[in-house]
């Protein structure tokens, strides 16, 4: 994907500001310093666009990304961090709802998990909750370059049948660039062939459980 222009578009602490014009969004989201800004980066070959923290469990708002001005990335606050205070857990996770459940634009969320680390509860809280909203995934196991390629494939088949047969997890590293050009491919093919419009979605036998939780 040739990228010939990046810009802030908004930052949100509240829907209220969400960008109004209906481009497809693609959406990151993940648990706190699973290497998503790096991620970011990484696809829009900008060194320092979304900042790396040194301070996980730092970001607060929703940002919007507005690329060749054509579609968006949407940067979700990371969820987990143990060290945030519960209000301010709760104040991400009504953001986070907010924008995952009425969002029509948002037409997949790239559901970023560390190669390194088991599958969390908050993890598969997510997962879930995505899936009984019906809301088009795409996952990605970040920081493939800490493991060998023997254990990559393990944890890639562990994931898969803890989670779902169906799901090929992206192998992805910000530092060598493995997995980026599959990654960009998968998120053609969703903006290209959305599954559904969020409007038309509904959760299928309730939602089991919320993203962004409390922290542990
Ligand atoms: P975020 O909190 O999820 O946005 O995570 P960051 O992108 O800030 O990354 C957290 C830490 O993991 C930083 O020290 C990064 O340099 C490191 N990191 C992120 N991605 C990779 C990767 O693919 N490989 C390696 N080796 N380190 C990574």
């Amino acid at each position: 994907m040739k990228i010939t222009s990046v810009e802030l578009e908004k930052r949100c602490r509240d829907p209220k500001g969400f960008p109004r014009s209906p481009l497809p969004e693609i959406a990151f989201a993940g648990r706190s310093n699973v290497g998503k800004s790096s991620l970011i980066n990484t696809l829009l070959t900008r060194r320092r666009l979304v900042g790396v923290s040194s301070t996980p469990g730092k970001t607060r708002s929703i940002d919007f990304f507005r690329i060749n001005d054509a579609f968006r990335f949407v940067d979700l606050p990371g969820y987990g961090y143990a060290r945030v205070p519960k209000a301010v857990q709760n104040a991400w996770k009504t953001l986070i709802d907010a924008y995952l459940v009425n969002r029509e634009t948002l037409v997949s969320v790239v559901w970023i998990l560390d190669i390194r680390r088991d599958v969390s509860d908050l993890d598969r809280m997510l997962h879930d909750w995505l899936c009984s909203y019906a809301i088009p995934y795409i996952p990605v196991c970040t920081k493939a370059d800490k493991v060998s390629p023997g254990d990559r494939e393990k944890q890639r088949k562990a994931l898969r049948k803890s989670l779902d047969p169906e799901a090929d997890p992206v192998l992805f590293s910000a530092k060598t660039g493995l997995g980026k050009d599959v990654l960009w491919k998968r998120m053609r093919a969703a903006m290209l062939h959305p599954a559904a419009s969020n409007a038309s979605r509904k959760p299928l036998g309730g939602p089991a459980g919320r993203p962004g939780g409390a922290g542990r």
